[in-house]
């Protein structure tokens, strides 16, 4: 679909991708993506009347949870209280992922940081590189919480 860039007003494309996920119902991710000024802008809708909460809380310990979906509007907040991280909102930032996903994000976000840090600050994110392997690899637990006053976000157990 083409649609007007909201930043320079050139033509623009438009992307709806529908998703169903079993047990829980349809979320649609909208995209836009500007050619002209390389805008790009995501949202997330969850259609699924009735199970849009502000709050969602999950305990991992398996590699099963780690394969639960996790959605993401640009508003909701990821909270990791066991390594100490938080994924903030972003305007125009929005991802369809699994735990494992957001896990490999932090991951990358920590390791870009450690390269420039020294010190305590550098023990600190090798700390929370280690504590991320153990939780991929099932030794260690975490809780994964997401916050989204829109009830946009959610995480999605595997059933
Ligand atoms: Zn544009």
């Amino acid at each position: 679909m083409k649609g007007r860039c909201p930043v320079c007003g050139a033509e623009s494309n438009l992307e709806f991708t529908p998703y169903k996920i079993p047990y829980f119902g349809d979320i649609m991710l909208s995209a836009v993506s500007c050619p002209s000024c390389g805008y790009h802008s995501s949202d997330v809708i969850l259609l699924s009347e009735g199970k849009n909460r502000n709050r969602h809380e999950m305990r991992v310990s398996s590699a099963d949870d780690l394969n639960a979906t996790v959605v993401r509007s640009p508003y909701g907040r990821i909270e990791i209280p066991e390594l100490g991280v938080s994924v903030e909102p972003r305007k125009g930032e929005s991802f369809i992922t699994t735990v494992e996903g957001v896990l490999m994000r932090v991951e990358r976000v920590v390791k870009m940081l450690s390269r420039e840090e020294e010190g305590a600050r550098k023990e600190r994110a090798e700390r929370i590189l280690r504590r991320i392997e153990d939780i991929k690899s099932g030794k260690a637990k975490m809780k994964l919480i997401i916050e989204d006053p829109t009830g946009n976000s959610a995480i999605i157990p595997r059933n």
